[in-house]
This record gives structure tokens, sequence and C-alpha cells, in this order.
């Protein structure tokens, strides 16, 4: 976007002034200019032009460039990243938006937050970021490594206790009861162990940072069913019934059709496996306000108030004795639903009643596209 002539003029005859030599050229010597100097995070302000009209120390510290040097220039030039500019279109149309951007040639990785100014202009906060993305990609790759170092002799292990486990059921009286039943312990905790493995690392791929290519047209009654489906036996076996109810058309979103299956059956798994003998847990889709509302409802044991804010983080587990049958999941599979749907541009949340069940909710933006992800506050946990 460039500026007309007359306005180029204006503006040029603004850069020569002692503040904006300074780089901050309209607040320089006011307090509130010796106060955004001092800040640590980044702060740039362009005008309707998208040049930057007042750029603080850090700023240009972040985008590598010598102090004041940033006054006047277009802000695509300043950050050489596409995202940039579609952050600004965003903000201009949303009043606001924050995304990732990574300048090409300095070590700092920034979170880039835009709010539309009252003139039609924008303010931007920059937060280095650098530090913590690094020791998440470290956190993400030590996960990821000793997940594949434990995987294959816990598969073993798993096997040979299956099979022993059929070894002394064939065996009848032969082998003592105790033994029995510690085998089948044995059994049962080395199965566990292989899904918290299998589910460290489906986390830490979906962490890694590579992004989620949105590229299926997906609709969610159909995914609905079908992760239903598959969820069937399981829940015959708790004799739980599953009803889905979907309207006859829902508009399509954008998105990974797998891993959007892969929420659905994580929350169902929790739906069945926290209700009672002969509950009732039901699967719904409804568009709403631009967006399509999948839902999952049971009526188990529900989920303290105190708890509900952190269930989607990893490894949080509420109770284990609540758990029906032997010991409970890993704590990981709501971190990983989170993930998706938030690398879907969307929100999941969960209202819960102790006592009375729990609804799992995830809403999608019907027109998600590449860029929804921009109006998302960037997940750290
Ligand atoms: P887990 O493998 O332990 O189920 P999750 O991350 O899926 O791990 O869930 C985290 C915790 O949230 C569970 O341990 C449980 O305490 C609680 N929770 C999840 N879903 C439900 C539900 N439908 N009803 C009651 N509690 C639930």
């Amino acid at each position: 976007m460039s500026a007309e002539p007359d306005d180029r003029h204006r503006y040029d005859a603004r850069v020569m002034s002692d503040g904006q030599r300074a780089g901050t050229p309209d607040l320089g010597r006011t307090d509130l200019g010796l106060l955004i100097e001092l800040l640590s995070v980044g702060v740039v302000r362009l005008d309707a032009w998208r040049r930057i009209r007042l750029a603080n120390t850090a700023a240009h510290t972040f985008l590598d460039r010598s102090p004041g040097t940033l006054i006047g220039m277009t802000a695509v030039a300043a950050f050489l990243d596409a995202r940039l500019e579609q952050l600004l279109d965003v903000s201009d149309r949303a009043g606001s938006a924050t995304d990732e951007v990574r300048i090409a040639g300095s070590p700092f990785t920034l979170v880039a937050r835009a709010r539309r100014g009252s003139d039609g202009g924008t303010w931007m906060v920059l937060e280095d970021v650098s530090e913590l993305r690094r020791l998440q990609q470290i956190r993400a790759e030590f996960i990821d490594n000793l997940s594949h170092e434990l995987r294959t002799p816990l598969t073993t292990v798993s096997l040979l206790a299956e099979t022993l486990g059929r070894d002394a059921e064939t065996a009848g009286d032969a082998i003592p009861a105790r033994m029995r039943d510690r085998i089948e312990k044995v059994e049962v905790e080395t199965g566990h162990l292989v899904q918290m493995v299998d589910e460290l690392l489906d986390l830490s791929r979906i962490e890694s940072g590579t992004r989620l290519v949105l590229v299926d047209t997906v609709d969610l009654g159909r995914v609905a069913i079908e992760s239903t489906e598959r969820l069937r036996l399981f829940a015959e076996r708790q004799e739980v019934t599953l009803e889905v109810s979907v309207p006859d058309v829902v508009t399509p979103v954008r998105g990974d059709a797998d891993r959007l299956g892969q929420v659905l059956v994580n929350l169902l798994h929790n739906a069945v496996k926290f209700s009672p003998d002969h509950g009732q847990v039901l699967v719904a889709v409804r568009p709403e306000d631009g967006r399509v509302v999948t839902s999952v409802t049971d009526h188990g044991v529900g989920i303290p108030r105190s708890d509900q804010a952190r269930i989607f983080e990893r490894f949080y587990k509420v109770d284990r004795a609540r758990v029906r049958g032997a010991a409970g999941g890993t704590g990981l599979g709501l971190a990983i639903v989170r993930h998706i749907i938030e690398q879907h541009g969307g929100t999941v949340w969960v209202e819960s009643q102790e006592g009375r069940g729990s609804t799992f909710s995830f809403a999608i933006p019907v027109a998600a596209t590449a860029g929804a992800d921009l109006a998302a506050e960037p997940t750290t946990d």
C-alpha cells in the first residue's frame, strides 16, 4: 500500500523533525515517549499507509536496524515477512490480531500484536519469544527422543505380558490364582505405558511447531458419525449407549479430517470412561454464528469447578480413583485435543457439574482458512 504524493510530502516533512530522528517522533520528549523507550518489548506505530511513524529502541534491535532508521519505512520493508501483511489485514478488519513472525537474518522470533488505532493507523507490540521457543523445542525433542527409545522395548514387554497372560489362562489351575492375577496386572500396566508413550509422541509431533495442513473440506457431521462408530464396541463393553444428533446439512470447515476425528475419539473415549453403567453419551453437531460447534455430553462423574481450568494441561488428572476399572489414562488426551482445535483457529471448552456429568464442546470457524490462526493467541503450555 503506498501513500499519495501529497501525503508522502506531508509525511516526509514530519520525518525530518528532531523527534523523528530520535526514533520516537510524536512522543519523544513526553513522559509517554520516555516510557515507550524504557520498555523491553518493541513498540511500533504505523500510519494509515502502513509506514512506521514511531519505533522504540527494542523494535530497532529486534528488526536488526540502527537507531532511528525504521522511521519512514513501510512495515513490509522493515519486517520482510509476508505474515506481517496478513496480520495487518486481519487487524484492520477485526480490530486486533496476533501472530508469530520471524525476521529474515535476525535471530529473533517475535510475537507481534497489532491493534487498529483511532486514526486508521496501527499500534504494534513485539515480544521476544526466541528463548521460550528454543526451550520448547529442546523439551519437544527430548520427549520425542525418549518416547522413541522407550517405544520398542515397551512394545516387546507388552506383547510378552500378553502371551504370558494367555499361557496362564490355558494352564488353568496349574498356576496359582494370585500369580494369574499378577500377570494380568503386568499386562494392564504395560498397556498403559505403551499408550502413554504413543500419546507423548503424538503430542510432541503436534507441538513441534509444524502447523497442521488445513486443506481438507471437513463435514463435522460425518466425522461425528464415523468417530461414534469407532467407539461403539468400547462403549458396549462398558454398557454405555452412544447417540449422535447431526443436522441433514452441516456447513463444511477447512481442516485436517484425521486430526478432527482424533479429537472426537478422545472426547468420546473419556465420556464413556467416566459414565456409569447403562449411561448415555450424546454427540451433537450444530451451526452457531459462523462456526460449527460439536459437543460430547455424558451423565457421569463430572469435574469439580476448581479442576475445570486445568484439565487441558498435559498430564493433569482430576482423581485417579474416579476412573472405572483399572488405573486410568495418561492425562494427555485433552492436551492433544486443545492443540488440534487451536491449530484449526477454534476453541474448546467444558461445562460440567460434579455428580451430574460433563459436556465438552469445540467450535471451528466455518470459513477457517490458513490465516484463521492469526486471531488466536499462540499456545505456550
Ligand atoms: P486421561 O487419559 O486421564 O483421560 P485426559 O487429558 O483425556 O486424560 O483427561 C484429563 C482428566 O480430565 C481426566 O483424567 C479426568 O480427570 C478429567 N476428565 C476428562 N474427561 C472427563 C469426563 N468426560 N468426565 C469426567 N472427567 C473427565
